[in-house]
């Protein structure tokens, strides 16, 4: 077998950039291979940081918690939604149902089952905390993210899609203030992932993503590994 695999995970680190209602990223050496022997570092995070799935249960009581995601639910084929052109920048920009429709135009139908990632462009900012966040003199966050009209088009049209996914902090654009596109999204007992890395390395068809989230009981969500596998 000779696949290439993409990493589409940020590192996790102090640096990482957070939703400014979480913590940043604590981390420690808790023992050293020069003082123990053996190396291991003691970390502290709120579940949404990094490259993180945000599970049905973070906008809904009864939704699944992150350990009760069903394992063919991390494993799915991959739609790259390529927003980046018609966006062109915009910082308040939403991913819409025409861009589905014109991705079946240009790629076919999608797959039965799916995860739709939206490749904004948004992610070249990861290196630069303030940038990415985008905050104004109000505070308001600026960066884009799906719009309801995509997710709910998503669920009644396309229920096969069981997972979406960008390159920014947060599936709704930044400048929400009631995380529409979330409870849109989760509580239909789907998922989601943010701060998605090297989307531009993925073909808009074909590939396969290996969801690697752990399964902290009860979590609403957690940091990942997410693998994209090029056939
Ligand atoms: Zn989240």
């Amino acid at each position: 077998m000779s696949r290439r695999v993409i990493d589409l995970s940020h590192v996790l680190s102090p640096e990482t950039p957070m939703f400014p209602v979480y913590d940043p990223v604590e981390v420690a050496n808790r023992f050293t291979c020069a003082s123990d022997g053996f190396y291991v570092r003691s970390w502290g995070f709120d579940e949404h940081s990094g490259t993180h799935v945000d599970a049905p249960a973070h906008f809904a009581e009864d939704g699944a918690t992150v350990d009760r995601i069903e394992p063919a639910e991390l494993v799915l084929p991959i739609v790259v939604l390529d927003v980046r052109e018609r966006l062109g920048g915009d910082p308040d920009g939403t991913v819409h149902p025409d861009d589905v429709l014109a991705y079946e135009r240009r790629h076919g139908p999608l797959p039965e089952r799916c995860a739709i990632f939206a490749l904004t462009g948004w992610g070249a900012r990861a290196g630069d905390p303030v940038a990415y966040l985008n905050a104004d003199a109000a505070g308001t966050l600026h960066s884009p993210g799906f719009s309801t009209e995509a997710t709910e088009f998503l669920k009644s049209e396309r229920p096969g899609v069981r997972a979406i996914g960008l390159d920014t902090a947060s599936l709704d654009p930044g400048e929400s203030s009631d995380f529409a596109a979330h409870v849109s999204w989760l509580p239909s007992g789907r998922y989601g992932i943010e701060n998605l890395a090297n989307l531009d390395q993925v073909p808009p068809a074909g590939a396969t993503v290996v969801v690697g989230v752990p399964r902290f009981e009860a979590g609403s969500g957690g940091p990942a590994r997410i693998l994209a596998l090029l056939s």
